[in-house]
């Protein structure tokens, strides 16, 4: 009975996943007690948080020289985290606009310091990247922020930007869709609840060396050298949520990691891209190089049938595939969960679709 789920997040989870949960749910590995009344200072859950992060710098291929830290607040709270442990005494920081995302972490940047937008695609639209040698950087900048996939536009780059200062990403919607090199980034976030696990869980993976570098005014729960020293619980972590990360880490590595979990999601997308691009019912705007692999936005070229559209698909199992309420038409998301299968259906459902109302 469980249906095709598109949403952008909270997103589909692996349903192997799903299954141990349930099958843990009441009582966890002979413990007597379900993990939600654990305490999290107990050997069950340290144990939990252990192994997550272990198997999480094998996937990633994270280094010693990186912490990795699981907070709480969402992707959004560490808009204010970045300025609040990064900026220092500096005067400004860079930021790349390259969609919603990119503009909500400005925003929140400037509450704390002066940002300087180094290059903006708001002129196309959002549908492209711009050029790298067009940026405007500052050497002295305390770090440039960046959103390498936009989840509302279906922008993603394919290519990771080579500056002078610490490289921080809003990796909320690609991390773990494939091989990253991790070495590159001063810091990387994401929010959980596309590819990691459910929502509640924020994960940071931090150089060590930017560490104990926060403002006066940081408080004590954005201080990722906080995090640090606690191994992640200054406070009570949402320790459900990081035993279902951990379950979807270690379904990860039975997938065969990430390098096969990128030839999966690159087929899936390239399938659905073909679908829209073959097509003159379909579109999508985003110029061909910079198509997400996990966030595929398309229109109907009579957008009145879009209701139709979407009620056709609920009744064939699809769900989720109204595009966000910025700027409409609809949005397939196809995170590692979202199997080839459910591309298939959709695309199938889009043929049929096209050829009773095109
Ligand atoms: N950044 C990106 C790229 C996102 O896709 C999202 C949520 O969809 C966020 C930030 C905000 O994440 P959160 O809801 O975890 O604060």
């Amino acid at each position: 009975t469980r249906k095709y789920n598109f949403c952008a997040g909270p997103a589909a989870l692996p349903e192997a996943v799903l299954q141990t949960a349930r099958d843990e749910m009441l009582e966890w590995q002979g413990s007597g007690l379900s993990i939600m009344e654990m305490s999290h200072r107990s050997p069950e859950i340290v144990g939990i948080a252990e192994r997550a992060e272990a198997d999480l710098r094998e996937l990633l291929g994270i280094s010693g020289d990186y912490a990795v830290l699981f907070l709480q607040g969402g992707a959004s709270t560490q808009f204010s985290a970045v300025p609040l442990n990064l900026l220092g005494d500096k005067k400004s920081a860079d930021y790349v606009n390259t969609g919603q995302w990119s503009k909500k972490a400005i925003a929140e940047g400037k509450r704390y310091g002066q940002v300087n937008v180094v290059a903006s695609s708001e002129d196309t639209n959002f549908s492209t990247i711009p050029a790298f040698d067009t940026w405007q950087l500052d050497s002295a900048a305390a770090y440039l922020h960046y959103t390498p996939n936009e989840t509302i536009g279906g922008v993603e780059y394919f290519w990771t930007p080579d500056v002078d200062v610490p490289l921080v990403a809003d990796m909320s919607s690609t991390i773990l869709s494939r091989p990253i090199d991790v070495s590159r980034f001063g810091v990387i976030y994401a929010g959980a609840q596309k590819n990691i696990g459910p929502a509640g869980l924020t994960l940071a993976i931090v150089r060590r060396d930017l560490l104990g570098r926060a403002s006066a005014i940081c408080p004590a729960m954005l201080d990722w050298q906080v995090a640090a020293e606690n191994d992640s619980m200054y406070n009570t972590p949402p320790t459900y949520a990081l035993y279902l990360a951990g379950l979807v880490f270690d379904w990860l590595k039975q997938q065969g990691g990430l390098t096969a979990m990128e030839a999966l999601n690159r087929r899936k997308a390239e399938k659905l891209y073909a679908a829209i691009d073959g097509s003159d019912f379909y579109a999508n705007p985003v110029e061909v190089a910079s198509r997400s692999l996990m966030n595929v936005p398309f229109t109907l070229a009579d957008d009145s049938l879009d209701k139709a559209f979407l009620a056709g698909a609920d009744e064939a199992g699809l769900l989720n595939l109204k595009g966000h309420r910025s700027v409409g038409g609809m949005r397939a998301s196809i995170y590692n969960a979202v199997g080839e299968d459910a591309v298939d259906a959709l695309i199938a459902y889009m043929q049929d679709f096209e050829r009773r109302h095109g």
